[in-house]
Formats: C-alpha cells, structure tokens, sequence
C-alpha cells in the first residue's frame, strides 16, 4: 500500500475557487498515530473569508433552487461515482487525519458514497401531500421550499460520513451550503469538497471555510444571511450554537453526545452480547456518539458475562490504524486522550474497581502517537461521573443488577437519550425495553453504535434537538412547510 506522505496545503473553497485566508495564518494537521506526520497545512480563516462564502451562497442559491430536483440529483450521482474512485485514498486520509483504522474508514467512506446516492434519488421523490379540504370546489397541499443558505458545522469523529449526511439533503432539497468542518479532520473534508468540485457543482452553492468554532463556527451561527444551522457536536457547544440561532430565529439541528446503555438480560446470548458490546464500546476507540459506555448486566450472568468480556478485550490489537492486524486506533488527539485518562483517574477515585486496562500506551511503537488501553471498570454506581458523563473513549462501566425494572431505570438514568440496546430472547423484554427507553435509536440484539442511512437518526432529551437526520427525515430539517390553498 503506498501512503500519501507529502504535505499538502488545503484552501478555502469559495465561489468555486480554492483560496487562501486573509489572516495568512494557517495550522498543521497532525496524525494521532504519529504527530511529526502532518496530514496537510489548513486555513485559520477570519470573518472576511464566512462573509465571502455566505455571500457566495445566499447568490447561487436562487438558480440552484430553480433546477429540478433530478438535475440536482444528477450532481450528487457525479460526486458519489468521483468519491467511490477516490476512497482507498480518501479513507486513508481520514485515517492518518484521525485514527480510526483503515477498514473503518474505507466502510465510512463507502457510506458516504452510498448517502450521496439515496439523496441523489431523493430529488425524484415526493416532497409534500394533498390535504382534503372540506370545500370540495378548493385543492389543498403543502409544498417544501429550501430555507435558502445552510450551514454545516461537523466534528471529527466521522469526517466524511457527517457531513455528507447534512450536505446532501441540504443541497438536494434545493440550499446553498457553507460547511465548517473540524479542524481536526479539515484535510478529509477538503477531500470531499474536490468531490463535488469535480462533479462540476455550481460556483457558490457549496463552500467550505476552516477555521477555530468560535470564529467560523459562531460566525456561521450568527451571520443575518444563514437560515439554517446543523450542527454535530459536543453538549455543551451544540447549547450555545442552538441558543445563537435560536436568538436570531434561524432554524437549527443539534445532533450531541451520548451515555449509551447496553442491558444484557439474564436469557441472553452472551457470545452475541459480548461481541456487540466489545464493538459497541471500542471500535473508533470509542470516539462514536452512539459508542456503549455502560453495560448493564443481569446478577445471575454477571461473572459469566464479565469473565468472557474481558477475555476480548486483552485480544485487542491497538496501534497506528493504517497497519493490518490492528483492531483499534489512537485517540484522535491529545486533548481527547487526556480527557480519557481524566476520567479514568475519576473512576478510579469514586471508587470503581478498575477491571482491566486504564493507562497510555508508551514504548517505541506508541510515544509519538495518543494511544490508550481498552479500559474496562466494575462496581460502578449511577452518581459516578464514569456513569453519567460522556468520556468520548475506551471506557466501559460495567454496572450489576436484580431486577429488569432496575436495568431500565439505571439505563434511562442519565441526561443523554441517543442510543440504547438490550440482548434478550424474551419478547415481553423487548417490548419493555421499546416502550420505557428513552432514547431515539432502540436496538435489539444488535450494538448500540449503527444505523442505516435511510432511517431516522437522532436523540430524546439532551443527545439531540429532536429533530432527525437521514434519510427521508431530513426534509424536515431542510426544507421550510408551505401550505396551500387554491380555489
Ligand atoms: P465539538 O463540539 O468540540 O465541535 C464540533 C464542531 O463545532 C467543530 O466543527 C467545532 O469547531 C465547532 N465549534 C466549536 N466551538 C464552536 C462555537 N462556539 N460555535 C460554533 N461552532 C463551534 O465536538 P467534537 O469534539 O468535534 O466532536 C465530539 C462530540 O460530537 C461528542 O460529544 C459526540 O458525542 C458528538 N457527536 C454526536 C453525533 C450525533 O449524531 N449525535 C455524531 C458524532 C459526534
């Protein structure tokens, strides 16, 4: 396999041209595997360069929404046949960009491809209803209507897979776009944007500025001429975005974090459930919103299930993702590394019983890199901050119970509300779990991380503004109701 090892400078793209930001400043993107590699030098963008692409994109946007929505599909069709060709490279990007091993970048990247193509499709479908109305001489419908510029704000955990899934529908619906990608992962997304770029994308109806959250990002949130906001983040950014678009009464999507429960029921399989919960809590290093972080085990099968776990995590291979053989990658920075051990040093003090894993990697292979054991704690209690806060890594927090009803209360026991999943033969279980979960993706016998593109994707209580993304879905979010009535 040979590995791009060139560094490459990545621009702005605005108005269909690549260019530098004004600020002459720029910031080297590094690979967690090994930071003397720098992925590429990006933008440390200013104001000046957002005002250019919004005002590039609120000008495109007119004769863009004006095209059918098959001429529009026609250039998502072109970018998905360009990115396909493009993936061993650009997933090796994203994996010397942020971590997650190469076949997990290659999958990411063919779902990206495979997004791009529903949405293509998507420009043929129906986009409003015929209403009976109670006067028969009069015709009653709704039609959708783009809200106009879109801006995307993504983080780094999937950095093609997110923000194709907003800029797709946002442009399939007929909206102009300005991506702010994570810094971290602005190399990937660059990549992307050459995608469209050559499918011949319109000049101005999609652009992409870099730079840090609080001037790009918050600079998106507040300019006059964005109309709408999605954002993928943190908690604690998603609030502020949301408060800033809300304040100027922009719309706005908040797709968040997690603290998602697995329940292993006393008749479940233990292979399966120890397989999905090893994947669940660890692939992506744990650095997936929908990750496991909390197992919540039935006492009789405790030992069992405790003792068949553990013996999978110590045949976790960890190391630089690009190498075969290695099952999980880096954490995808310092910062996040840190705030990993952080919490592994809180559960330790809180009193869990630290079952296996819980320090750095060193030695010659890992000094240059962020790398981390698969961490595994017991005697976890729902007031330690293991339990209910989102730690982002290989953490897992095994936590013992009686009863089914204990298993659901100490599952829905925490602010977040993305994912949760239950094994169990037993329907009467099944149907319990469906209905008292709160959480907006219920998965049965299967890991919590994971859905498919054409279904809802999103989160109850703080995970999410509850609003969805994916598939069919996301014309809500896209599009703006208008409801007619001619006689
Ligand atoms: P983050 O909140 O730090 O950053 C997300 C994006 O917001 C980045 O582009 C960042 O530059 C930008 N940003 C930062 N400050 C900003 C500000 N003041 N105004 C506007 N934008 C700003 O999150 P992250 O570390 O990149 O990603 C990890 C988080 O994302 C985790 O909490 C994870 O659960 C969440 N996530 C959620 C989903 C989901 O669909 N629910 C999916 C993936 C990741």
């Amino acid at each position: 396999m040979t590995v791009e090892t060139t560094t490459k400078t990545y621009l702005n793209f605005i108005n269909g041209k690549w260019e530098a930001s004004s600020s002459g400043k720029t910031v080297a993107s590094n690979n967690p595997s090994n930071r003397d590699d720098v992925v590429g030098i990006i933008q440390v963008s200013t104001k000046e360069e957002l005002d250019q692409a919004v005002f590039a994109a609120k000008h495109s946007q007119k004769a863009w929404k004006a095209l059918t929505g098959s001429e529009r599909g026609a250039y998502l069709y072109k970018t998905a046949d360009i990115l396909e060709n493009r993936m061993d490279e650009i997933a090796e990007t994203m994996t010397r960009e942020m971590g997650k091993t190469l076949p997990e970048a290659k999958g990411e990247t063919a779902r990206g491809v495979a997004i791009l193509r529903y949405y293509a499709g998507e420009g043929m479908r129906k986009v409003g209803d015929v209403i009976p109305s109670t006067d028969n001489k009069a015709l009653m419908f709704t039609s959708r209507v783009p809200l106009g510029v879109v801006g995307v704000i993504s983080p780094w955990n999937f950095p093609v897979a997110i923000p194709i899934w907003k800029m797709a529908p946002a442009l399939i619906y007929g909206n102009s776009v300005v991506i702010k990608p994570a810094q971290e992962t602005a190399v990937t997304c660059a990549k992307v944007i050459e995608c469209f770029e050559k499918a011949g994308i319109p000049d101005g109806v999609l652009n992409m500025v870099t730079g840090s959250g609080s001037v790009i990002g918050q600079g998106l949130v507040e300019h006059p001429d964005v109309n709408g906001i999605t954002f993928t983040g943190s908690n604690e950014v998603g609030k502020m975005v949301g408060q800033g678009a809300l304040a100027r009464g922009a719309k706005y999507q908040l797709e968040m974090g997690g603290k998602n429960p697995v329940i292993v029921a006393a008749d479940a399989d233990l292979d399966i459930a120890v397989e999905g919960t090893i994947s669940g809590a660890f692939r992506s290093t744990g650095q997936k919103c929908t990750a496991t972080s909390r197992v919540i085990i039935a006492g009789e099968i405790y030992e069992k299930f405790k003792e068949k776990l553990l013996e999978k995590v110590k045949e976790i291979t960890v190391g630089n993702g690009m190498e075969d053989g290695i099952w999980m990658g880096p954490s995808a920075n310092e910062s996040q590394l840190n705030t990993a051990l952080s919490y592994i040093e809180a559960g330790k003090q809180e009193g869990a019983t630290l079952l296996i894993g819980g320090n750095r990697l060193t030695g010659a292979a890992y000094d240059k890199g962020y790398f981390i054991e698969p961490t595994v704690f017991e005697n976890v209690t729902t007031d330690m901050k293991i339990a209910q806060e989102e730690i982002f890594g290989p953490v897992l927090a095994l936590i013992q119970v009686n009863t089914f009803e204990e298993a659901i209360t100490i599952a829905n026991d925490v602010k977040f509300g993305l994912s949760a999943s239950i094994y169990t033969k037993d329907i009467q279980s099944m149907l319990s779990f469906i209905e008292n979960m709160e959480a907006g993706l219920i998965r049965v016998n299967a890991e919590s991380a994971g859905v498919e593109l054409q279904a809802p994707f999103g989160g109850m209580k703080q995970s999410s503004s509850h609003s969805r993304e994916q598939g069919e879905a996301a014309k809500e979010f896209f599009t703006a109701i208008k409801t007619v009535f001619v006689k």
